[in-house]
């Protein structure tokens, strides 16, 4: 170490080294590589599997410069945070070239369109307490997205941060407990206390938005969110050394605006991740986006739905005007097809990474504007006008760019090729004189191999030696006199001439002096570009949001969906309801059952449901749920008809017997989740609840749903549907008023159960249970002991003795699942044979 530190090159890696955070990795610019030394590299060769060596006894590794990227995506997935040192001045002989960290990378705030998902924002997040108050901002640096929010507990702002699913959190070291009651996130980063102090966080904002009080971004009194959104601010800029121009807003994201879902809800109800795969949630049931923003949009709709029925209502009316007119609905999404990534592009460019590419990218979806505008415009509706207002004509900037950029600009903008023949004469000048003078040194081989009577003579290029002319052994002979030996390879001799090195300098001056006029030329063009940027963000939000309903309406129009009635009642009334992910799902031959779905406050504001297992309860209960949430983005929904009064909250408890993996906890999860429903749920809000009760024993279970029902009947009034194996519930509704009981039809056909998915009102017969045990292949005799035990069991009793020895079991085949579609019943019946 001592050795190492003395070279003029170490002392400058340490002194950058020395200024950096602790955990973050530099990657330090030596010619083609970066490298990594000490630590850094002890901890990065095993995550880039490359091979950690030694030099002078310095531990280092290092990875080629061109294929950077994939070694800096691995790091910051492993959850590291990597520093730039880029060389800031030409190589000089004799002289250090100079060095500094362009920028820091991570997880939340990395801005490479191939390591990002471009369905889903990439947010960097940071909270912060301030006495009760518990302050969340957060940032999708990709697109200049910021957010405030503040929460009341520690159980909101976890579903805000589940919903949200951030990179990277950034927390106080001071409140180390904060971080520990959220559950203490692998995306969590600790960083200096005084990041978020108020008077700082305000000082900064102000600055940045050129403002005098946050007032006007809604934030009033929002003090905790402030100081979250002034640590984000300063992270970004100055310890990550992020460009933050593009972030032009900061919106107060209220709660009260939208319908809370719990985490455990959100995952119960699959609605954007789903334990049989993407393709079963309710956003792949609606997704049919065109561009990346809106994919993103229709996601956070899907994560955020609304309580403001004239939103809502607004929605519904543009879903219906595109409907009605179908060929103008048919242009605009052929328009939107055209339209690529504009949030990230331009974000891009406003942070100095953006390419030629990028600008062409730009300019090919800006095109499609004026056309987008003419076809909104035939709706003339309030909608629609507004989204005029936001959607910007910027077809002069994307002609210019396209007249100025050409068709395959390269990836790289200091290399030349950006600019088109023609947009600029001082740069056609350079690059003909380039042109002419390889044409010259293509000329001269031809004069010195007449002049020399060697064949084989040629001239060549590379790195160190320029242009020479290269001899082979056999004619070295014939090498007339002005020629100056420069080296000696395996096959011959390379010799340059005084002319050949006059000419080297004028071509390839010209060409080091046309990369620079393309250099300085584009850094032009995307400033003006640049001008725009606010429009252009705005118009990228307006095609997002006008495609994600072009998306609904899609949806609505291939699954024949129906408007539903939305309103401030407390009515929930469904007339043949299908599953939205079943509805699209099911394999040919199978057809989804549609059921009738009745809540309303006086008569039937608590449903209980039984059934036998498979008959449908559960898909009944997520229908119900996953309806009320798609009304409330503004969606149609895959009914005959539908009144849904607006919820505040849905809340779930689904799937005890898919919660067995986690073990010896899933009564405790159980019972956990219950809670926050008792103790969150209002008369607005919906309330589903599966087969509550059954991690423990009968009694017990049957006791806690019993008093769980009567409280959510009596002090709650919350819309709910309880569906349940205990059949001695039902009784509940001969002494509450709006208890309605509900069973799901099976009929018994060649003894045989068949599961009809209908739900019907009533309660269950009882026996089902043994039914099903039968159809699974329970010996006959088993079967009937089983009923013998039941009716004691009913009656009061213990068991009596069996009076008959049970045998052996005979050779009952084990049954196998079979669905068979019967034409009977409306042929809808699945059967078990
Ligand atoms: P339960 O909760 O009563 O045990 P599920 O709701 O899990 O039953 O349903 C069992 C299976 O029956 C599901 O996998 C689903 O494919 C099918 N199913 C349920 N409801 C319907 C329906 N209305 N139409 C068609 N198939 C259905």
């Amino acid at each position: 170490m001592s050795d190492a530190s003395t070279t003029p090159m170490m002392k400058q890696y340490l002194a950058i080294r020395r200024e950096l955070p602790e955990d973050v990795l530099l990657f330090f610019r030596l010619g083609d590589f970066y490298e990594l030394f000490f630590e850094d590299a002890k901890t990065a060769s095993p995550i880039l599997n490359v091979a950690l060596t030694k030099r002078n006894g310095v531990p280092m590794c290092g990875v080629p410069h061109h294929s950077s990227q994939g070694y800096i995506a691995k790091l910051i997935k492993a959850g590291k945070r990597v520093a730039i040192a880029e060389q800031t001045t030409d190589p000089v002989p004799g002289k250090i070239v100079e060095r500094a960290v362009s920028q820091i990378l991570s997880a939340g705030t990395i801005n490479d369109l191939n390591l990002l998902d471009s369905n889903r924002a990439n947010y960097l997040a940071a909270v912060f307490r301030e006495g009760k108050k518990l302050g969340l901002a957060y940032v999708d640096h990709t697109t200049g997205e910021f957010e405030v929010a503040e929460f009341k507990d520690t159980t909101e702002l976890v579903d805000e941060l589940e919903r949200l699913q951030a990179s990277e959190l950034l927390y106080s070291e001071d409140q180390r407990e904060l971080i520990d009651a959220l559950g203490s996130p692998a995306c969590a980063q600790s960083v200096e206390g005084y990041l978020f102090l108020l008077d700082q966080a305000q000082h900064s904002l102000t600055q940045h938005f050129k403002v005098q009080s946050l007032d006007g971004f809604g934030c009033q009194g929002l003090s905790a969110a402030i100081c979250a959104a002034g640590c984000i601010l300063q992270y970004l800029q100055f310890q990550l050394r992020r460009s933050v121009e593009h972030i032009q807003r900061m919106r107060h994201a209220q709660t009260s605006d939208v319908v809370l879902i719990d985490a455990a809800s959100q995952s119960h109800l699959e609605l954007v991740t789903a334990r049989g795969g993407s393709s079963h949630t309710l956003l792949s049931a609606l997704d049919r986006t065109c561009t990346p923003m809106g994919a993103r949009k229709l996601r956070h709709w899907v994560l955020h739905p609304l309580r403001d029925l004239d939103t809502l209502t607004q929605r519904q009316d543009m879903i219906a005007a595109l409907l009605d007119e179908s060929v103008i609905f048919s242009q605009i999404r052929t328009l939107l097809k055209e339209v690529r990534d504009l949030e990230r592009t331009s974000s891009r460019l406003s942070q100095g990474s953006g390419n030629g590419r990028d600008l062409l990218m730009l300019a090919s979806s800006l095109e499609v504007v004026p056309a987008l505008r003419t076809a909104l415009e035939t709706f003339g509706s309030p909608g629609f006008n507004l989204l005029l207002e936001r959607l910007h004509d910027l077809t002069a900037i994307s002609q210019e760019i396209q007249r100025a950029i050409a068709d395959e600009p390269p990836m790289q903008i200091k290399e030349g090729g950006v600019f088109r023949e023609g947009w600029l004469p001082a740069l056609d000048e350079l690059r003909n004189a380039s042109t002419l003078g390889r044409q010259w040194i293509a000329d001269l081989q031809n004069r010195e191999i007449e002049r020399t009577g060697i064949k084989s003579l040629k001239i060549k290029y590379n790195a160190v030696f320029g242009y020479f002319i290269e001899i082979t052994k056999a004619n070295v002979g014939s090498v007339p006199p002005d020629y100056h030996r420069k080296q000696t390879t395996v096959n011959g001799e390379r010799y340059i001439t005084d002319e050949l090195k006059r000419m080297e300098d004028k071509i390839l001056g010209s060409e080091e002096r046309s990369k620079a006029l393309e250099y300085e030329e584009f850094l032009a063009l995307r400033g003006r570009v640049l001008e725009h940027l606010a429009h252009i963000q705005e118009t990228a939000e307006t095609i997002a949001i006008l495609d994600a309903l072009g998306s609904l309406a899609e949806t609505a129009r291939l699954f024949n969906y129906t408007r539903p009635v939305l309103n401030e009642t407390r009515n929930l009334f469904i007339r043949e309801g299908r599953h939205p992910v079943l509805d699209q799902n099911l394999t040919s031959g199978e057809r989804f059952v549609p059921n009738d779905i009745t809540l309303e406050p006086e008569e039937s504001r608590l449903i209980l449901i039984t059934g036998p297992n498979m008959a449908g309860k559960s898909t009944y209960l997520r229908m119900t749920a996953l309806l009320t949430l798609m009304a409330q983005i503004g969606s149609y929904l895959p009914v005959h008809s539908a009144e849904v009064g607006l919820v505040d909250r849905i809340f779930t408890r689904i799937g005890a017997s898919d919660d067995i993996a986690r073990g010896q906890s899933t009564f405790m999860v159980e019972m956990n989740e219950t809670a926050l429903i008792l103790n969150n749920a209002t008369e607005r809000s919906l309330v589903i609840l599966d087969e509550i009760g059954r991690g423990t024993s009968t009694f017990d279970g049957l006791s806690i749903a019993w008093s769980v029902a009567e409280h959510l009947h009596d002090k709650v009034g919350a819309r709910t549907l309880f569906a349940t194996h205990y059949h001695e519930i039902t009784a509940l509704a001969q002494s509450r008023s709006a208890v309605k009981n509900y069973n799901v039809a099976v009929k018994e056909w060649n003894h045989q159960i068949i599961f009809l998915h209908k739900i019907l009102p009533g309660s269950a017969e009882k026996s089902y249970g043994i039914q099903v045990a039968r159809l699974a292949g329970l010996p006959e005799n088993v079967i009937d002991r089983a009923k013998e035990v039941l009716q004691q069991l009913e009656a009061g009793h213990q068991p009596a003795e069996s009076v008959k020895e049970v045998p052996v079991a005979t050779s009952v085949p084990a049954k196998t699942r079979k669905k068979v579609v019967s034409d009977e019943d409306k042929g809808q019946m699945v059967l078990f044979g």
